[in-house]
């Protein structure tokens, strides 16, 4: 048998599956809920002429790290752009963790930690939050002296959660910490606090920041990393040479040059507090404040409200049967018109 031959790590693996069941209303994946801006879809024929697709891209996406790091307040040396921010953490692992280190991340969270984690072969460690999903720094400190990790992942705001970690808290795993933390704020712009400016004083420190969510990029795979530039050497000694097509890299920069970004997260942030109050009229079920652009619902029947509003013609991310998420489904926050919607079918179906 063919899958005699995998790897030791790889035979017990369960892999990320992505459900995808058309919907009208997609609310499942975190996106935000915007098409390319205007300037960017009127210029898109030279655009893309002039990525000229017929050479291979530029291997450190040089004019995007450079409007990057005007964008994070560093330089263009502490950056490094990744086919999405999942290659990011597959790089980490594979450049730092070797079979049997230890990789310390916070439960639950994004699935794509323990992923690649699993796939190096690693000792994964799951550090617990709190029964309302806040964060307990001294769990991560106490395991960092325990098992002397290779890298610890926060994640803030965290997915699929919405709960952060302050900075104070941060700074504290820093102090304590000998390898490497990566801190994962994928959704940053929608809550508006960073550690980006630690990476001066930690040399041990990894911001992961993604254009899927708040700049809407999520089908371009383009994230990118923030960090000591002894560190960008290290992980470039891994990265794929040519890992961020032109096209993306050309459309990414565009975009980052438009002023759209600030009105559309506005946008979010204010349908965000719109959805909540809206569901807090909803009785018997859970809702669990959120940084993020997604709220996380605790429900007496989650497969049941799940499959009602597939019927209903909304897809949202269901966690039922996850440790720790029981009960509970995922909701990305749309448009006005599609969180109204979402609202008055959850009546409906919990009437
Ligand atoms: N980190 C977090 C916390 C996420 O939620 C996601 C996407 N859901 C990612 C990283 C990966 O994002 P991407 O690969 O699209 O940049």
């Amino acid at each position: 048998m063919i899958s005699d031959l995998l790897r030791e790590e790889i035979k017990r693996f369960k892999n990320y599956e992505v459900y995808n069941i058309e919907c009208k209303y997609k609310m499942d994946a975190n996106e935000i809920p915007f098409k390319l801006p205007e300037t960017t879809i009127e210029n898109l024929q030279e655009i893309v002429c002039n990525a000229n697709v017929n050479r291979y891209p530029d291997p450190v996406s040089m004019k995007l790290k450079k409007r990057l790091s005007e964008y994070c307040g560093v330089l263009p040396e502490n950056i490094m752009v990744g086919n999405g921010s999942d290659e990011l953490i597959h790089i980490i692992m594979n450049a730092f963790v070797d079979v049997n280190d230890y990789v310390i991340y916070p439960m639950p969270s994004f699935s794509m930690y323990k992923v690649y984690a699993q796939i190096a072969g690693a000792n994964r460690i799951e550090i617990s939050l709190n029964d309302d999903y806040s964060y307990d720094a001294d769990k991560f400190i106490n395991a960092i002296k325990k098992y002397n990790p290779k890298v610890t992942i926060l994640c803030t705001p965290n997915n699929p959660t919405g709960t952060v970690i302050s900075k104070e808290d941060i700074i504290k795993i820093l102090k304590h910490n000998h390898g490497l933390t990566v801190v994962d704020e994928a959704y940053y712009e929608f809550y508006g606090e960073t550690v980006v400016d630690l990476i001066k004083d930690y040399e041990n420190l990894i911001v992961l920041r993604t254009l899927s969510k708040a700049y809407g990029l999520a089908g371009l795979r383009v994230g990118y990393l923030v960090a000591n530039v002894e560190t960008v050497k290290c992980l470039s000694m891994v990265k794929s040479p040519y890992n961020v097509n032109s096209i993306s890299q050309a459309i990414a920069l565009n975009v980052l040059e438009s002023d759209v970004i600030k009105n559309r997260v506005e946008y979010i942030k204010n349908e965000r507090q719109y959805l909540l109050n809206e569901l807090n009229t909803i009785q018997g079920i859970k809702i669990y404040p959120s940084n993020a652009n997604f709220i996380l619902i605790k429900f007496n029947n989650a497969d049941y409200v799940y499959n009602k509003l597939i019927k209903c013609g909304i897809l949202v991310r269901n966690f039922s049967k996850d440790p720790g998420l029981y009960e509970t489904l995922r909701i990305t926050i749309g448009t006005r018109e599609a969180n109204n919607y979402l609202v008055k079918c959850l009546k409906e179906i919990l009437q």
